[in-house]
């Protein structure tokens, strides 16, 4: 077979690649909403003769059967490997400037997600025109909704990892912390578990001159404010992490009455499945100890949201040479720590295992380096064809790999 080049396959394409992110970029839809994106994406599958499904409302899945070149004649011995992007944009008013800047007041593709959608079809653009030197299938999850409720998780409700079985599963998400050029993963733990909450305390209300008649759901829910704080600080392990925020905090209707409820939420953000579950018990001991304490009441929800990224360890050895063969060993970015930031790519890894990698984005030269959920964030568009080719190059190793 000859030698693949998906460097030289993704920059021949590049323009193209460009001109979809910008496309998707000025039409951002937030999460259950991406009827456009769906089309656009479903139509530029099928023009390369790849079949497509639509799935969980507005996704789509392509699957693109490879040749299976050097597979022998069981069919069941032909692997196929999912790769993932993301398609929703979020409630965020864009403040580049750009000419291809967002049509739709209010809306933003400000975590990327276009840029993983473009780069995506741009892969899939790579690997049909050498579908018969692919040694087995390639699954495009085109998701929706990352953002909000979890796409990936409706995904796989509706079958998405079956007919045929995926095996391994990869994804990316552009990093405005690593120049353009890189990109990387760490083994393991990736990214948080993620838990929101709503805490109801409950007092009771009294004249503000006579305290002590009432119970001040405000001095209690503020001393359960400083208790999370001291727990994560006193009773979590300095080298694990957790994060407790507080988001809103809402009480009292009347300057000179005791306040008689307030309502909080807020988001427990864990590192792996140990320390979600030993946080989230903590947190209900406190805040019932604390109300207890002072003889108010509290009503707490706590639900169970994404469960974290935790990548498994070959497929990151694999992914991490993909990167380095293709870009050079000194392009490979060492991902030291994990993010306290959440991703619903970490479902798929609770079924298969994979890799999430980061794609550095970051010239200060071309765009202001801003953070992902700002209304400023933009990215250096050479990231694109590199992310196409990383992709191709990952599916392409993997195949190779399963294959033998
Ligand atoms: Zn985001
Ligand atoms: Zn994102």
């Amino acid at each position: 077979m000859q030698q693949l080049d998906f460097m030289e396959a993704a920059l021949s394409i590049k323009d193209e690649i460009i001109d979809l992110r910008r496309r998707i970029h000025q039409y951002p839809e937030i999460g259950k909403t991406e009827v456009e994106t769906q089309k656009l994406v479903e139509e530029y599958l099928q023009n390369l003769g790849i079949k497509t499904q639509r799935i969980a409302g507005t996704g789509v899945l392509g699957l693109l059967e490879g040749g299976g070149a050097g597979v022998d004649v069981n069919p069941g011995a032909i692997s196929t490997v999912g790769l993932r992007a993301d398609m929703d944009a979020l409630k965020i008013e864009e403040q580049t400037g750009v000419s291809y800047a967002s049509r739709r007041p209010g809306l933003m593709h400000a975590c990327g997600h276009d840029c993983h959608t473009a780069a995506l079809l741009g892969t899939a653009k790579i690997l049909a025109a050498c579908r018969q030197d692919l040694p087995g299938n390639v699954k495009f999850f085109f998701q929706p909704d990352e953002e909000g409720d979890g796409g990936a998780e409706q995904m796989i409700a509706e079958g998405a990892l079956e007919n045929p079985q995926v095996t391994a599963m990869f994804g990316a998400h552009v990093s405005p912390g690593i120049p353009v050029g890189y990109m990387g993963a760490r083994p393991g733990k990736s990214y948080a578990a993620s838990n929101p909450f709503d805490i109801t305390v409950k007092g009771f209300g009294s004249h503000g001159a006579s305290p002590h008649l009432g119970i001040d759901a405000i001095a209690v829910a503020a001393q359960v404010v400083g208790a999370l704080q001291l727990y994560v600080s006193r009773e979590t392990n300095p080298l694990d992490s957790a994060v407790i925020t507080v988001g809103t905090f809402h009480g009292g209707t009347q300057r000179n009455a005791i306040a008689e409820e307030v309502k909080m939420s807020g988001i427990i953000r864990t590192l792996g499945p140990e320390m979600r579950q030993k946080t989230v018990a903590a947190f209900r001991r406190i805040v019932e100890g604390i109300v207890q304490a002072h003889g108010a009441t509290a009503e707490i929800e706590i639900r169970t949201s994404y469960p974290g990224v935790v990548n498994d360890e070959a497929m990151t050895r694999l992914a991490c040479s993909s990167i380095a063969e293709l870009l050079g060993e000194d392009k490979l970015f060492p991902v030291a720590h994990p993010t306290m930031g959440t991703e619903d790519f970490g479902i798929f890894l609770e079924h298969v295992p994979g890799c999430f990698y980061q794609a550095g984005v970051a010239n200060p030269a071309k765009t202001p380096t801003v953070p992902l959920h700002n209304g400023q964030f933009n990215i250096d568009e050479d990231a694109l064809p590199v992310m196409s080719a990383v992709h191709a190059k990952v599916a392409y190793d993997y195949l190779r790999g399963a294959k033998s």
